[in-house]
């Protein structure tokens, strides 16, 4: 099977930097900024490398870490040079993550300025116990003038990154920060529960029992209460942890506020990474970057990827990818197309489940979808296993 040269591509940018580092990240960053020269230098080397990729990009989005520690004139040439190498189209989504902790008003007229015209703030909480317990920078009282600086700045389209299932928050406390959300009526929500990776600090603290993790059915009852009080604000899910602001005045008619970018992953679309431990794919290819960044900087000065590992994926592991992506996503598994992709029938297939499934009210399946319920998508893993 080959890649669909048409289907417009992403560009994902990881800076690897961030002021102090979050107990529960599991993202490849470090504090030491005195390499920050270094790195954007390696990573425009990196996009000169990889210059004549034969795919439209209609996407670029700089995460980490933290992009907002760079300053509009390093971001402005990043994206310069990706214009140089690479094809981007002219409608092109440039989103950047912002931490509310690291940004001011100059820079965020300075990030619009160079043609970033998306920005996802990660407010993450607005009560300062939750930001404390994550080890965020930030306090609530940067939220808020961040948003403001953005809009000021000319952003119409805005994101808030919000986390739930801190321990110690109740289904009341965590109404308050989507309410607090809302009132800021962002564009685009990202609701994530918090999740304990291997490896990080917060997890070591976990199985060391120094704190209590929130009760599964109480993390269950706030992705529900997210899913409804969001709805009833006019943000509609489109993805387990994604929403978007459904816009009805005339001017925004047509505007589709989901993101781009992110869309990508769900639905196997090619997009390449770029930057220490960035993943990369192109159906059925995917490789990642090494993550250190002194390696990095030396691979790519040495005009060398920095690729650290590679797989291909066989059509089984292409199937199970579509499933599992496509039931986050409310659209669910367009059953028509994925009948065409892997020349078999999805319904007949997966009938026994299916049937299994939907009788205990998990899943609906119509003529050309399948997707999970609100209650299955509690149980999207377990789903997915028992489909594959
Ligand atoms: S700021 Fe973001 S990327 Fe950096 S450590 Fe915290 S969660 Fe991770």
């Amino acid at each position: 099977m080959q890649p669909d040269q048409n289907e417009p591509a992403g560009i994902y940018l990881h800076i690897p930097f961030c002021l102090r580092k979050c107990p529960y990240c599991g993202f490849y960053s470090i504090s030491d900024l005195s390499l920050k020269k270094a790195f954007l230098k390696a990573l425009m080397r990196e996009m000169r490398i990889l210059g004549n990729i034969p795919f439209v990009f209609d996407t670029i989005y700089i995460g980490g870490g933290t992009p907002s520690i760079l300053t509009a004139e390093d971001i402005g040439e990043i994206v310069e040079t990706a214009r140089q190498f690479f094809r981007i189209s002219a409608d092109v989504e440039i989103t950047m993550e912002v931490n509310p902790g690291a940004v001011d008003q100059e820079r965020f007229i300075g990030y619009k300025s160079v043609g970033v015209n998306r920005i996802n703030i990660g407010a993450q909480s607005f009560q300062d116990t939750n930001l404390l317990f994550l080890g965020r920078i930030h306090s609530e009282k940067d939220i808020n003038p961040a948003v403001k600086w953005a809009r000021k700045a000319g952003f119409d389209n805005m994101g808030l990154d919000l986390i739930y299932g801190i321990p110690g928050q109740t289904r009341k406390s965590w109404l308050l920060d989507l309410q607090k959300a809302v009132d800021l009526r962002p564009e685009h929500l990202s609701c994530y529960m918090l999740t304990y990776e291997p490896g990080t600090p917060m997890d070591k603290d976990r199985q060391e029992a120094r704190f209590c993790p929130l009760p599964d059915n109480l993390a269950g009852d706030m992705f529900e209460s997210t899913i409804e009080f969001l709805s009833a604000n006019n943000y509609v899910q489109y993805e387990i942890s994604n929403f978007a602001l459904v816009q009805s005045d005339k001017k925004a008619d047509k505007r589709d506020n989901r993101s781009r970018h992110n869309r990508k992953y769900w639905l196997s679309a090619p997009y390449i990474g770029l930057g220490p431990s960035a993943h990369s794919f192109v159906e059925p290819v995917r490789y990642w970057n090494t993550r250190s960044v002194t390696k990095y900087i030396k691979d790519v000065n040495g005009s060398r990827l920095s690729i650290d590992g590679k797989e291909v994926l066989s059509r089984k592991q292409q199937m199970i990818e579509a499933i599992s992506l496509g039931l986050r996503m409310t659209d669910g598994i367009k059953t028509d197309a994925f009948d065409k992709k892997f020349d078999v029938s999805f319904k007949k297939t997966f009938a026994e489940t299916i049937a299994y499934l939907e009788e205990d009210g998990l899943i609906k399946l119509t003529e050309n979808r399948c997707s999970l319920t609100r209650n299955g998508m509690l149980f999207a893993d377990s789903i997915t296993s028992m489909l594959i």
